[in-house]
């Protein structure tokens, strides 16, 4: 039954649902986008830990507020204000009861975990943290919960700690313990890893914070799509997550905290709504959870946020994590046979992701993830803004495939079926390789000779070979292919340049001006993915050997039209060759004084 527009009534869980069954086929009814297809293919999306599908009812929610209930809330008199004001407070109560915080008024609307890691580490900073305190987060963590901490000791001379993990992905707690003493301030940690999918005891870390009058901030952003969340139960001062996670829009999220603590702390924004009196000598700021939120916040997105709680309560979330155990199970399970594989972290307690590299034949995890979008699966690669927790396990990148309660055992058996075809297929590659003439590892680095007699000229052939590709895929795969003819001086770049910034992937390249000429450049470059090495190889055809001048004044732009691009390569892998090329432009510049 939809609402009427004036409905002021808190919407009930409508499904009926026994305890034991989980249906998941009447769930993805539910998603509109799920039976959709991708590159022609159903569509796998196994991308949730980035951001969640969206609910029918959460999407009418948001068409239902803009087109029948908008306007400003707090402010007007008239009806709609106050219907919008209404749905907007409802939410709040939704939140409240979806957390089971003590009074609605502790759920501050933020525009994400980022927005809520940011406000308490700004303003708690600003009031309680001074030169000698210590504020801990943990190796697990996503930059939004290393960044603002860094930031905030900056500014209050507190000191950095960090609670080490051991190889399974697991965090030290024992370690911490023993790290903890009265100067520990704050403890900011993940309830859920978005890397490893590692759950960490967090009431375990909140009771050991408050033996030392820490006080805790737990990132929920990981957790609250994948079982329940109790605050108070858990006992932590604050909790951030994000809407887009947990099946509702983008741009909204909540900071939960502890009412006396939100009442000490200043205010992050200020603005209006966020106020009781204004003079120009002095402000007395409004209530909670008003002084938190300054300006007009997103409305709809608030409204669409409750519908969402609306969605997931109705299915219930103690059946979302049974059915989301088995899912994991049968991940891990199935990704143990996949030849070649290395599972990065092995937490006994684990939800939503797993992450992964291809070892034997090595295989660029975002090379994977390419061939895997050709498949229709939707898949993450790259670091999961979590630099450290690569480093530490000492890989560039991993493919991290993660679940929700719409995913099925069938769409993790498509997906290990593509990812042995795709492991098949390279090491069949490497073999035929490594019996030819195997470009790998020269004595010495050859720079390749001018490919025509213009970098224009070199780009009208390179368009014509492209032309004999009718699709995205084979496009794509000719410029793998091409990746796999480039020789390999990847080690040898490494130890003498810089990386190129931009790039996903580690590139590196060297310009050199051509022996016995003052206006000619060539270069060698690598990459550790295979389509980036492929795109090396073009370039190299459009401007090693080339005049600098006609390198400055190429317009790629029209060429990267001209075969399509855009059509087989991400916006991402795009920005990357910009940067590629950006950097062989500055150099021709550099290297002989040539101007466009
Ligand atoms: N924390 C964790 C653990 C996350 O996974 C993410 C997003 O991936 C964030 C914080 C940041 O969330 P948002 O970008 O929605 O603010």
């Amino acid at each position: 039954m939809k609402p009427s527009s004036d409905s002021l009534v808190l919407d009930q869980p409508k499904r009926e649902t026994s305890a034991s069954s989980f249906d998941v086929a009447r769930i993805r009814e539910d998603f509109p986008i799920l039976k959709t297809k991708s590159n022609g293919k159903p569509l796998v999306y196994l991308d949730n830990a980035a951001t969640t599908q969206k609910p029918r009812a959460m999407i009418d929610a948001l068409v239902r507020y803009y087109e029948s209930q908008n306007a400003n809330i707090h402010r007007g008199v008239y009806h709609l204000s106050q219907l919008a004001t209404d749905l907007y407070e409802q939410a709040r109560v939704k939140v409240q009861r979806f957390i089971n915080a003590p009074e609605a008024r502790q759920a501050i609307f933020t525009r994400g975990t980022t927005e809520g890691i940011n406000l308490v580490a700004t303003v708690f900073g600003r009031a309680m943290l001074k030169q000698g305190d210590e504020v801990f987060v943990s190796a697990l963590e996503h930059h939004s919960n290393i960044v603002p901490w860094q930031l905030a000791c900056q500014h209050s001379g507190a000191t950095l700690r960090v609670i080490p993990m051991n190889d399974d992905g697991e965090l030290l707690l024992d370690e911490l313990e023993k790290m903890l003493s009265p100067r520990a301030r704050m403890i900011a940690v993940n309830h859920v890893s978005n890397a490893l999918g590692t759950i960490n005891d967090v009431r375990r870390i909140v009771k050991m914070g408050h033996a030392v009058g820490a006080k805790v901030l737990i990132d929920g952003a990981q957790a609250v799509a994948h079982n329940k969340t109790d605050v108070r139960e858990l006992d932590c001062d604050f909790y951030a997550f994000s809407g887009h996670k947990l099946f509702g829009p983008t741009g909204i999220g909540v900071l939960y905290g502890k009412r006396e603590l939100l009442e000490a702390l200043p205010p992050y924004h200020g603005g209006g709504d966020m106020i009781e009196t204004v003079t120009f000598e002095k402000t007395t700021y409004a209530q909670l959870p008003n002084k938190f939120e300054a300006g007009t916040p997103d409305i709809a997105g608030v409204v669409g946020l409750g519908a969402a709680i609306d969605y997931v309560q109705s299915v219930g979330l103690d059946r979302v994590a049974a059915h989301e155990a088995e899912l994991i199970k049968h991940l891990v399970e199935q990704l143990r046979q996949v030849p070649g594989v290395r599972i990065i972290g092995n937490a006994r307690h684990r939800a939503g992701a797993v992450s992964f590299i291809i070892n034997d034949p090595p295989i660029a995890a975002h090379d994977l993830g390419v061939a895997l979008d050709m498949q229709g699966i939707a898949v993450r690669t790259g670091h999961h803004c979590c630099q450290p927790i690569m480093d530490r396990f000492g890989v560039p990148a991993t493919v991290r495939a993660s679940v929700a309660m719409y995913n099925t055992k069938e769409e993790i058996d498509v997906f290990i079926a593509a990812l042995n075809k795709i492991v098949a297929a390279e090491a069949k590659m490497k073999a035929k390789l490594a019996t030819a003439q195997a470009p790998s590892a020269p004595a010495e680095i050859v720079y390749p000779k001018a490919a025509a007699a213009s970098p224009q000229a070199a780009a009208d052939a390179v368009a014509e070979e492209f032309d004999l590709f009718e699709d995205r895929e084979a496009k794509s795969e000719y410029v793998m292919e091409l990746g796999r003819k480039l020789p390999h001086t990847f080690d040898l770049l490494k130890k003498v340049t810089t990386r190129v910034p931009g790039c996903m992937s580690e590139v590196y390249i060297v310009p050199r001006r051509v022996a016995d000429t003052s206006d000619r450049v060539e270069f060698v470059a690598d990459a550790n993915a295979e389509i980036v090495r492929g795109e090396i190889l073009i370039l190299q055809r459009l401007f090693s050997g080339q005049k600098a001048k006609d390198v400055i004044d190429f317009d790629y732009e029209a060429f990267f039209r001209r075969i399509g691009l855009d059509q087989f390569i991400t916006s991402q892998r795009r920005n990357g060759l910009e940067g590629m090329i950006r950097r062989l432009k500055s150099s021709a510049a550099e290297l002989t004084g040539a101007k466009s």
